[in-house]
């Protein structure tokens, strides 16, 4: 049985006094949660999380990493800084990275290996467009976004990725695929991951995103390959995202 996991992504939101104001009220009611949470937040409050969430059952981590190691690549932060303060997670190719800053398969790929060389766990994101779907090529766009990470990543480190399936057209749109859409593309994802290896496709957690909220958490997380969420907007109001929480 899959432990299922609730991360936030809170993107470009946030400051010292908003952020503190989140992260009491999440702390305050989290109480004895039976699922993973975890908040993804902006480079700049790692030091924060680190400060506020030590010692909680929350987890905490980036929305992207840098694909190179160390040395001239002004303006990104590395996998070692991150483990630096603490963080465990790091979002990688998430389609706003994708659409705004060009990443491609191959880079979100290399991303996920250097984030699993540094003991971070990825979640990888995946996802089609509205036109891709509309098209019929849900299937060929995920799967090929999925395969180019499988094709780099060793099978034996597979077990230590998350999956993120996120509709590009669900993303902060307030549209959500059925629970039996996304079911249907995790299934798929999982059918990839076991051809490499079983053990993973047994073990990994694939999580749904796309306005995913309190009104609709319950029956997604109801599907047998949901094993969670990476939530946006709603991860910005501690009520929300603990409705949520609660949901899984
Ligand atoms: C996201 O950005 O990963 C996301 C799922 O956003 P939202 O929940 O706002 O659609």
């Amino acid at each position: 049985m899959r432990r299922k996991l609730i991360a936030g992504n809170w993107k470009m939101n946030g400051s010292l006094a908003v952020n503190h104001t989140l992260l009491t009220g999440i702390k305050g009611e989290l109480g004895k949660s039976a699922c993973d949470v975890a908040v993804c937040v902006p480079a700049p409050y790692f030091a924060q999380c680190q400060a506020e969430l030590t010692g909680t059952p929350i987890a905490w981590g980036g929305e992207d990493v840098s694909a190179h190691e160390v040395g001239a690549y002004t303006g990104e932060v590395s996998a070692s800084m991150l483990l630096d303060f603490g963080c465990k997670y790091v979002i990688v190719g998430h389609s706003e990275r994708r659409s705004y800053h060009g990443e491609t398969d191959e880079l979100v790929a290399q991303k996920t290996v250097r984030t699993l060389a540094a003991d971070l766990t990825p979640i990888v994101c995946v996802g089609e467009s509205l036109a891709e779907r509309e098209s019929g090529r849900t299937d060929a766009v995920v799967g090929r976004q999925i395969d180019a990470v499988l094709t780099v990543v060793d099978a034996s480190n597979l077990v230590n990725i998350v999956i993120a399936y996120e509709p590009v057209w669900a993303i902060g749109t307030g549209k959500t695929a059925t629970p039996q859409m996304a079911q249907d593309v995790h299934v798929m994802l999982r059918a990839k991951l076991a051809a490499k290896n079983p053990d993973a496709a047994a073990n990994v957690q694939i999580l749904y995103g796309g306005s995913m909220k309190p009104g609709n958490a319950k029956e997604l997380l109801a599907m047998p390959d949901i094993d969670g969420g990476l939530i946006g907007g709603a991860a910005l109001k501690a009520s929300d995202f603990l409705a949520i929480v609660r949901a899984a």
